[in-house]
């Protein structure tokens, strides 16, 4: 079939890869440039450990000391209140215990997926040298909060996920350089890649070269007839006609939706971070800094810490003074970067659904419209899966997850 995939972030890629896979001639429309594409600036990590969504009791707990912070781990700018009202409803409703474990089960589910389906596909291309696997070390400052994710720790060895608690002289021996841990467990299993935004490059590039094509413009409208559907861009080629087409535009897939009648609650949890030339930190692994709502990643290209939620819609510009107050939290866990400057700052756009599960399924409008985007905190680690299950539904079979949680039509219910 002749494929035209809307979006060339980490979960377009990979879905090119596994159409590519099955013989189908792929062409991937981007107009490339895009300021704040979260492919290119996360974290790095295939979380696929984590499974708690956001609108989880840690989140309300935390949620009072959080918002009286503006620069603190979660915020929302005043103005853009009005305009995330469905969202915020939407998240209120996804926090009942009955839909909290319905989200977890499903994260479960597509996580469980999501280390396999990435070695295979970093296998069969020979790129595998970007997978890291040197666990995940989560730290409390505080005891007692620790103790407070008991139950998660239990939940999470019950789905199998391997959960070790260290001791004071477990952490100084894994990782010397960090101070004013209170408590830490290890996630033995965790990976991180070498850096996001070489993967996607290279990912790229290997697609161009088993025959995908290219588009460098930006899709304005995707609309259907008997035979075909359509990509209409703003570039040279101004209509793309495909049997199939996939949406995968992270945060900016909202509005090609919503032109087929699937009014999603996507909205963007802004993130930022800062990258300090690599060695600087003198941590081996990833590091997630568990109520301060940051994490530090050793990168190729450098030591990456960042994390923090902003809702402010993808008009606003950047608030920088949210990347110095994690870089000043992150100082009383690693005193050494004293009053060291990041290389480089960044904000990007994690395109997030309340329900904390991405958007994988056909468009109401028809079939042959498959979406994939709104992966949230998760999308590098769920690309390589989601894209398994695109290819799924596009070819009619069963896939490697269940799609039924993830359908776009749960939000007309
Ligand atoms: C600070 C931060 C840290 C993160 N850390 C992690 C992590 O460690 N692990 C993890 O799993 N996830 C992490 N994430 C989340 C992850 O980065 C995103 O979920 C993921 O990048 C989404 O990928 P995507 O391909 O869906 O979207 P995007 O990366 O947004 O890519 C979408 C693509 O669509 C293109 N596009 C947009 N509009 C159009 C159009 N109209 N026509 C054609 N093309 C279009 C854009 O140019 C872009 O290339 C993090 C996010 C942030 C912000």
């Amino acid at each position: 079939m002749r494929i035209t995939i809307v979006g060339a972030g980490i979960v377009g890629l990979a879905t090119a890869h596994a159409l590519l896979d099955e013989g189908h001639a792929v062409t991937l429309v981007d107009p490339g440039g895009k300021t704040g594409r979260p492919t290119d600036g996360n974290a790095g990590w295939i979380a696929h450990t984590d499974i708690m969504p956001l609108a989880s009791p840690k989140v309300w707990r935390n949620l009072p000391r959080w918002l009286t912070d503006p620069l603190g781990p979660l915020s929302i700018r005043p103005g853009y209140l009005p305009a995330l009202a469905p969202w915020l409803l939407r998240f209120v409703q996804a926090s009942s215990p009955g839909r909290i474990a319905a989200s977890m089960e499903a994260i479960r589910s597509i996580n469980a997926e999501a280390l396999p389906a990435w070695r295979a596909l970093l296998d069969s291309l020979s790129l595998s040298g970007h997978l890291r696997e040197k666990g995940l070390l989560t730290v409390w400052r505080d005891r007692g909060a620790f103790t407070a994710s008991a139950e998660l720790f239990d939940r999470q060895r019950a789905y199998g996920i391997a959960v070790e608690a260290l001791g004071p002289e477990d952490v100084a021996r894994l990782e010397p350089a960090l101070n004013n841990v209170g408590a830490a467990v290890l996630y033995p299993e965790m990976c991180h890649v070498s850096d996001p935004a070489v993967l996607a490059a290279d990912l790229l590039r290997l697609a161009l070269a088993r025959g995908a094509v290219h588009v460098a413009a930006q899709a304005v409208a995707v609309t259907f007839s008997d035979n075909a559907v359509h990509v209409r861009t703003d570039g040279e080629a101004a209509d793309l006609v495909a049997d199939r087409v996939v949406i995968a535009a992270g945060i900016w897939s909202r509005p090609l939706a919503e032109q087929l009648g699937d009014r999603i609650p996507l909205d963007t949890e802004r993130g930022y971070n800062a990258t300090f030339p690599a060695g600087t930190f003198r941590l081996e692994r990833p590091v997630m800094y568990e109520g301060e709502g940051f994490v530090t990643s050793p990168l190729d290209s450098g030591d990456r810490v960042g994390g923090a939620v902003e809702f402010a819609g993808i008009e606003a510009p950047p608030n920088h003074r949210r990347t110095e107050a994690v870089v000043q939290r992150l100082k009383r866990f690693l005193p050494h970067l004293d009053d060291m400057r990041p290389a480089k700052r960044w904000m990007g756009f994690r395109p997030s659904i309340p329900d904390s599960l991405p958007v994988i399924g056909p468009a109401s409008a028809d079939r042959r419209i498959v979406y994939a985007f709104g992966h949230g905190h998760h999308g590098l680690t769920q690309a390589a899966v989601t894209a398994g299950m695109a290819a799924a539904l596009i070819s009619g079979r069963p896939g490697p997850v269940s799609p039924k949680p993830f359908t776009a039509q749960r939000f007309s219910r």
